[in-house]
């Protein structure tokens, strides 16, 4: 597979089609399969966590989430395609299983929030196959309790919305086990899908300043954004060393 280097991580030179086709692929695969979607934050979070890292590498699908990784790519001198985000990459797969042949459950956000996705969801699409939901927050008791659910569900899609590293380690704990064929660390997805965030509009995305509207309504993302920055001189430092080489 045609993987591409980004600071360490193995990115999956996908666009947003092919992503897709890998995803029902996976549906009719044996095991489970890992779907990650890194963007800066994440890179730079999992540079310096070998754990983290290694889950990533492993994965089934990396697709880069954030634009800047699309820019780092092209500075590496090893381009991706595009940016595939994890959002539209989950609206793609609803679209692909609105008949109901593809099974989904959502796992993560504030408690109520997955509930009101899955009514939303449902909305949109009354045929959609969504077998559950449970709230991200929850002790080691509740996280077993949880997992039976899912266990006897068997969703071909399972939506796990903890932030990262917590919803790749997590999934990345019951993959072997094959009780759902698709695990997605989907951030805040399961937020927006409800409605109680909004994604940014179409122009903001257009002109790759989605970044930009996110820290306008949460300022409070602005200590994090931080490390956007260090992302893009770390990037400059990797593609000089490879000029000079
Ligand atoms: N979250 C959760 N349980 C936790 C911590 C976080 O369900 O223990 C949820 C949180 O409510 C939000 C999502 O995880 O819906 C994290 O979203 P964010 O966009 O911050 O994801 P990241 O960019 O860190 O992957």
């Amino acid at each position: 597979m045609n993987k591409i280097d980004v600071l360490g991580i193995k990115f999956d030179n996908v666009d947003m089609k092919e992503a897709v086709q890998r995803c029902k692929k996976f549906i009719s695969s044996n095991g489970g399969n890992l779907v990650v979607t890194p963007n800066p934050e994440i890179v730079m979070r999992a540079k310096d966590n070998e754990e983290f890292k290694k889950i990533i590498n492993n994965a089934a699908l990396v697709i880069p989430d954030g634009i800047g990784v699309v820019k780092a790519s092209k500075k590496l001198g090893t381009p991706l395609k595009e940016r595939v985000a994890g959002y539209d990459l989950i609206c793609n797969l609803f679209e692909e299983g609105k008949d109901g042949s593809i099974s989904f459950y959502f796992w993560g956000s504030k408690p109520g929030i997955a509930n009101k996705a899955m009514e939303k969801i449902k909305e949109k699409y009354p045929k959609l196959n969504v077998l559950g939901a449970h709230t991200g927050y929850f002790n080691d008791k509740e996280e077993k309790e949880i997992i039976e659910e899912i266990r006897s569900l068997k969703p071909d899609i399972l939506l796990v919305g903890l932030g990262a590293p917590k919803q790749e380690i997590m999934i990345n704990k019951y993959i072997k086990e094959g009780f759902f064929k698709v695990g997605i660390g989907c951030g805040g997805s399961i937020d927006v899908i409800s409605g109680e965030v909004k994604r940014a509009p179409k122009i903001f995305i257009k002109l790759h300043l989605e970044w930009f509207y996110r820290l306008l309504k949460q300022p409070s993302r602005f200590k994090r954004m931080l490390v956007l920055p260090k992302f893009m001189n770390e990037v400059s430092k990797v593609a000089k060393k490879n000029k000079n080489k």
